[in-house]
């Protein structure tokens, strides 16, 4: 492929608003483009507007490896602090310009260019590729979490998640759980307290014990420390009232050893003993859940991403765990093991800041290393 037309499918894919929520042009964009080069893909509709597309090449029988990217960017936020129109994809000396260039269109729009290539090449010759492109990765991940419940990764043995990841390749990232705590108590004049049940007053003792609620556990080998931080208490409408309701909100960045399920039970737990000891009522809400990822370092798909990159940019990919969850969390959901690494171009600290931006080269080779992991897996040469 000409380094021109992957330039151009990257420029018009960032053209394209995908700001969470309005993903479909963009799948429709993709699978022309796919079938141009004789490609076959399916759109997956989720809601108006929401499209996943999954895309194959290969042979039906044999091993599968996934490539999965999301279609959806984060928003904009004040664009006249943008130097660069954020839906350009102006390219200035060596970088692309636009929201999403790192997060993630450079990433799929790489994998994009692998399948044409494998499909050029006539590859794999035994196994298939799969493209994963999603919806709402950036939100809530019901793009990927409506792939794994159609059975889209059930086949799969072996994944790459193609976010930013600054050369180094990712085999562990954090969970992270989302909840709300809600204290109910009963209205009363402040004059005469005894009438009500303080709903705040209620709320900060439940600080006090959550606030240590995961202490004591242990430590990560891959991930370090579960972290844990309350980071809204609201409550109380009136000076003069005692107030009937408040409420706290938190984040957990969870750890396999100590997952999503172990962090919701203890909350609850809490929870139920507090209602049990006061008067009032707590209720634990689930706002959002994204399970870690860890595959073994030791695992030989690791390795074998790290031989193939070698063989590419002729330089070593140190391996690297980060705190930010990604659609692995829903793809892992499935009920069968497979590993899961994250690679793709550009710098992770570029994600989500004003004028996002893509190193031209880091992007043009990304496909060719996506290319040689695909054949160093398949035995193909
Ligand atoms: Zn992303």
């Amino acid at each position: 492929m000409e380094d021109s037309v992957k330039l151009n499918i990257l420029q018009e894919l960032i053209q394209i608003n995908t700001v969470n929520g309005h993903e479909q042009p963009a799948a429709e964009y993709l699978k022309q483009v796919l079938s141009d080069h004789g490609i076959e893909s399916d759109l997956i509709a989720l809601a108006a507007g929401r499209t996943n597309l999954v895309a194959e090449v290969g042979e039906h029988d044999g091993p599968v490896l996934a490539l999965a990217g999301h279609l959806d960017t984060v928003d904009v936020g004040d664009s006249n602090k943008w130097q660069h129109n954020p839906f350009c994809g102006q390219v200035i000396d060596d970088a692309i310009y636009g929201r999403g260039s790192v997060d993630m269109k450079g990433g799929l729009a790489a994998m994009v260019n692998t399948l044409i290539e494998l499909k050029e090449a006539g590859l794999p010759k035994h196994g298939k590729v799969r493209l994963l492109a999603t919806v709402d990765e950036e939100i809530g991940g019901l793009g990927s979490l409506e792939l794994t419940r159609q059975g889209l990764v059930r086949d799969v043995d072996a994944m790459i998640v193609g976010e930013a990841t600054t050369n180094r390749l990712e085999y562990a990232h954090s969970g992270s759980f989302d909840y709300r705590v809600k204290s109910y108590g009963h209205l009363a004049h402040s004059s005469d307290p005894s009438l009500g049940i303080n709903a705040v007053a209620n709320l900060a003792r439940f600080f006090e014990y959550e606030r240590h609620a995961f202490d004591d556990v242990k430590a990560s080998p891959s991930l370090g420390s579960l972290i844990h931080s309350i980071t809204v208490f609201h409550g109380g409408r009136q000076l003069n009232s005692i107030p009937d309701y408040a409420y706290l909100e938190g984040n957990v960045r969870t750890i396999p050893e100590f997952d999503n399920t172990a962090v919701q039970n203890r909350l609850q737990t809490l929870v139920d003993r507090l209602n049990a000891e006061m008067d009032g009522q707590f209720e634990l809400e689930v706002v959002a859940s994204f399970m870690p990822m860890a595959t073994d370092p030791a695992d030989q798909f690791v390795s074998l991403v790290q031989q193939s990159y070698q063989t590419v940019a002729g330089q070593s990919l140190p391996l690297a765990v980060s705190h930010g969850a990604t659609d692995a969390s829903r793809y892992i959901l499935d009920e069968h093991r497979f590993p899961i690494v994250e690679w793709g171009p550009g710098r992770e600290e570029m994600s989500h800041q004003v004028d996002e931006s893509l190193s031209v080269a880091e992007y043009l080779q990304a496909d060719q290393v996506y290319l040689q992991i695909a054949k160093d897996f398949f035995g193909d040469d």
